[in-house]
C-alpha cells in the first residue's frame, strides 16, 4: 500500500512553511477563550529524529531547518520565524536539534485545556508510532486517533460541538487520487463547516494536478464565498531534478492576521533558504464577496 514515510521529509523547507502557518493559525484562533477543535488529517509519526534513520538519508532538514537555523545564527528574524524556532524546540536542547516534531506534535502541545485534537493517519507502520508518541504526551483526553480514510471519515466530525474549528490537510499527494479527494472533501466540509479554517498543504510538482491545485481551490472557496490565502516558497528552480523545489499553502477562511504574518516571513525565509536564483515566494489572499 503506502510507501510514503514522513521521516523523509522531516524538517525539509517544506515543513517549515507548513508548520510556520499552522502555528500561527493555532495561536489566532486561541485568542479566543472558547473551545477549539483541530483536525489533522494526515498525521503521520508525529516526532522525527535527525540524528539517525530515515532523515539522516534523504537529508532533507539540511536544506530546511538546519539550513534555517544556520542563518539565524548570524541574522535578525521576524517574529514569525522566531516563534516557529520557538515552538519546534521543545524536545530538543538549544546546543542541537537531534528530533523534529510533526503536526501532531505541535499542535499538541499548544493545546488548553478546553481544546481538542482529533488525528488521522493510515499507514499501519506509522499509526503504531503515532499512538506510542501520543500516549507520551500523556494528554489521551483530548487527543483522538482514528486509523481511518480521513477522506471518508473528516465530514462525520464537522461541524465540531463548539462550532471553533482547524483542519489541517496535509495529504503525502502518493496517490494521484488525493488530489480528487480533496476536492471532494471540501466541497463537502464548506457545506457542513462553512466557517471553518481549513489549512492545506501541496507540492509544487509539474504533474498537471498539482499545477492545477491552487486554481481548484480558489474555485471552491469562491463558490461557497470564502476568504482565502495562497502562499508559496520556492527554494530553488532546476528543472528536471526530481527533489522538491516548491510548496504551498492554502488557506480558506484565513485570520485577518495571517497576511502580515507570512509577509515578515516569506522573504527572510526565501532568503535563507535560496539556493539559486530561482528562489521566490508568493503570497496573495481575497476577501469573500457576500
Ligand atoms: N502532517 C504531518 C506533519 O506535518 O508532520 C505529515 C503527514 S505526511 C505528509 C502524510 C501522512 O498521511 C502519511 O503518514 C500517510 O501515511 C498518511 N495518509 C495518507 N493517506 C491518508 C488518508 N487517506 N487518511 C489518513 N492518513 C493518510
Amino acid at each position: 500500500m503506502f510507501s510514503y514515510r514522513h521521516a523523509f521529509h522531516a524538517g525539509s523547507h517544506a515543513d517549515i512553511l507548513k508548520h510556520l502557518t499552522l502555528i500561527h493559525l493555532v495561536e489566532y484562533l486561541q485568542e479566543k477563550p472558547g473551545a477549539l477543535t483541530i483536525v489533522d488529517t494526515h498525521a503521520g509519526a508525529e516526532i522525527y529524529s535527525l540524528k539517525d534513520g530515515f532523515a539522516t538519508v534523504s537529508k532533507e532538514a539540511e536544506g530546511g531547518i538546519f539550513r534555517l537555523q544556520a542563518f539565524a545564527n548570524s541574522n535578525p528574524l521576524p517574529e514569525s520565524i522566531q516563534r516557529y524556532l520557538e515552538a519546534i524546540q521543545p524536545e530538543n536542547t538549544p546546543e542541537e536539534l537531534s528530533t523534529y516534531p510533526g503536526s501532531p506534535f505541535i499542535i499538541a502541545r499548544l493545546l488548553r485545556p478546553q481544546d481538542r485534537l482529533k488525528l488521522f493517519e493510515l499507514h499501519p507502520k506509522e499509526i503504531d508510532i503515532l499512538r506510542h508518541n501520543i500516549a507520551e504526551l500523556k494528554q489521551s483526553k483530548q487527543i483522538d486517533i482514528y486509523a481511518e480514510d480521513c477522506f471518508k471519515r473528516l465530514k462525520g466530525l464537522l461541524p465540531p460541538p463548539s462550532r471553533r474549528g482547524l483542519v489541517l490537510i496535509d495529504p503525502s499527494y502518493e496517490d494521484k487520487q488525493d488530489y480528487r479527494y480533496l476536492e471532494e472533501t471540501m466541497e463537502e466540509a464548506l457545506k457542513r463547516f462553512a466557517t471553518g479554517c481549513y489549512a492545506i498543504w501541496y507540492p509544487t510538482l509539474s504533474r498537471r494536478e498539482s499545477a492545477a491545485l491552487p486554481d481548484q481551490m480558489k474555485k471552491i472557496a469562491t463558490k461557497h464565498k470564502r476568504s482565502w490565502l495562497h502562499a508559496q516558497l520556492r527554494i530553488e528552480n532546476a528543472p528536471g531534478e526530481r527533489r522538491l523545489q516548491a510548496s504551498g499553502m492554502f488557506i480558506i477562511n484565513p485570520p485577518w492576521t495571517l497576511e502580515k504574518h507570512l509577509s515578515q516571513a516569506l522573504p527572510v525565509l526565501t532568503k535563507a533558504l535560496g539556493v539559486d536564483g530561482g528562489a521566490q515566494f508568493l503570497l496573495k489572499s481575497v476577501e469573500a464577496k457576500n
